[in-house]
């Protein structure tokens, strides 16, 4: 294999099980795009090289010892900030947590490990994964190798930069409203966001525990499904967990890529039409549709009535579960502590370090979380909130009594130049318009490339119904197979 960098994580497990390959060999090939691109893209905050290079050692030991080895032994893996990796800078993009170091790996990064994967680094991320653009990170954006005028999505920018920009074949996401799905869309790559509890929460710092989800960012469908295998599954150190073993992903992505899709009744979510999408977005969809229907899929009309709250229930719910989750960056147990001087109060100094160590954005959701919790307005806010997820999980429930699957697009505008959101918070929720019903009903969804619109990507989404993960490979391999790879140009 000549190019290291630009081949699909399978071709890498494949050309390092057969010798072909070393797994050092191709670490340190990463580890020079690292090198050579990341001061201009930005897509990690802290690379380590040294643990990076022991584990491919470790695997290139184990090979030349004659162990069989797993489909993704020796590929690299970046690794968003949000994830506790034992005694490597762990910040989830925040000031607060500036030189936190955790005395543990979360689960999924354990699983990494097993798997033999050689974790480069920590990719950045909007502040505790509150955003759609890295713009919110404490540590400056990630730039999109498709243009580095433009954001890279978020709140994942960095891991999907990252993949992107060749820097690493595979990384991990967490997608709490489409922050997976959405940097996917807007770098031309694959994103999943798994059923929710398919994926272990065990070691991630938590956003909105009832919606957090980790999952894979690839550049190929088959790879995320790879990723995904490695990473799913039941993890008794997390009460959330599904105990079930990972839906036949691989399998299922194998099976899409031979571009049959005939038996499949896709939806198309009326509510969606219309409503939001640029037209070069519009038009992508519309073009996808139609490959689709060529490709032998039936495609349906289905109404979801709900999808229209998602976004003002989200913006209640995700604030809610964060006020209470942030509550430990009290300065005391670990991270940032200012302003003790031994004369302070205990209130003093945790005022003053949250003051410090948390971003605009964060102290908004925080704000905002308060409030809707409050006696006296609970009932009025978060209930509310609350009620509307059930009749939005109504709504995905009675679409695949009829369908197999939804498809919208991803997002429904591609990568905006930087600046151009953030001053109206609002203008930023609304990147994740079309990946939001489907964090609040907790089933799988997966972005895949499906066309360019004026040279940037745009991503078809497709819905799953909960631990049905499986059916969106198959859909999103077909598409995959008939689009073609979507390159960016050459950094
Ligand atoms: N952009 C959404 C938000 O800001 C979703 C973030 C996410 O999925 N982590 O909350």
């Amino acid at each position: 294999m000549t190019d290291l960098t630009t081949a699909t994580a399978e071709q890498l497990g494949r050309a390092i099980a057969a010798g072909e390959s070393s797994a050092e060999e191709v670490t340190r090939a990463h580890l020079d795009r690292i090198a050579a691109v990341d001061a201009r893209v930005h897509a990690f905050l802290h690379v380590d090289a040294d643990g990076a290079l022991a584990a491919a050692r470790a695997v290139d030991a184990r090979r030349a010892a004659g162990e069989a080895l797993g489909p993704l032994a020796g590929v690299p893996v970046a690794v968003k900030d949000v994830l506790c990796t034992r005694g490597v800078p762990t910040t989830a993009g925040s000031k607060i947590l500036e030189g936190w170091r955790p005395p543990y790996d979360a689960t999924l990064v354990a699983r990494l490990r097993e798997a033999g994967m050689v974790i480069l680094g920590k990719t950045n991320m909007d502040e505790f994964a509150m955003g759609s653009s890295t713009e919110y990170s404490a540590y400056g954006p990630t730039r999109n190798p498709w243009d580095l005028g433009r954001i890279p999505g978020g709140s994942g920018g960095g891991s999907a930069a990252a993949v992107a920009g060749y820097e690493a074949p595979l990384a991990i996401g967490t997608d709490t409203g489409g922050s997976i799905r959405q940097p996917g869309a807007v770098t031309g790559t694959v994103g999943v966001k798994p059923t929710y509890g398919g994926t272990s929460r065990y070691g991630l710092v938590a956003f909105s525990s009832s919606l957090d989800t980790p999952g894979p960012c690839a550049r190929t469908v088959t790879d995320a499904a790879l990723l995904h295998a490695v990473i799913g599954g039941h993890d008794p150190m997390d009460s959330t967990s599904i105990p079930a073993p990972v839906p036949p992903v691989v399998e299922a992505a194998r099976r899409g890529a031979s571009g049959d899709l005939s038996g499949v009744r896709l939806g198309v979510v009326a509510e969606f039409a219309g409503d939001g999408a640029e037209p070069g977005v519009a038009a992508v969809f519309r073009d996808t549709v139609a490959r689709l229907t060529k490709l032998g899929a039936e495609i349906v009309e289905v109404s979801c009535p709900h999808f229209a709250y998602a976004l003002p229930a989200y913006y209640l719910i995700a604030p809610s579960e964060c006020s209470s989750n942030l509550a430990r960056f009290d300065g005391v147990r670990f991270g940032l502590r200012t302003g003790d001087d031994g004369q302070r109060s205990l209130e003093e100094v945790m005022s003053m370090t949250r003051e410090a160590g948390f971003g605009a954005e964060v102290k908004r959701r925080i704000i905002l979380g308060a409030y809707a919790l409050s006696s006296g307005y609970y009932d009025a806010y978060y209930g509310q909130a609350q009620k509307v997820r059930t009749l939005i999980t109504r709504d995905f429930t009675a679409a695949f009594g009829r369908v197999d699957a939804l498809i919208s697009p991803t997002t429904p505008f591609v990568a905006f130049p930087f600046g151009a959101r953030t001053s109206d918070p609002y203008q930023m929720y609304l990147a994740d318009l079309y990946t939001i019903p489907t964090n609040l009903y907790g089933g799988p969804a997966i972005s895949v490339p499906a066309g360019l619109s004026d040279g940037l990507p745009v991503g078809l989404q497709v819905m799953a119904p909960t631990m049905a993960d499986d059916r969106m490979y198959r859909v999103a391999a077909a598409l995959e197979a008939a689009v073609g790879p979507l390159a960016p140009p050459a950094l």
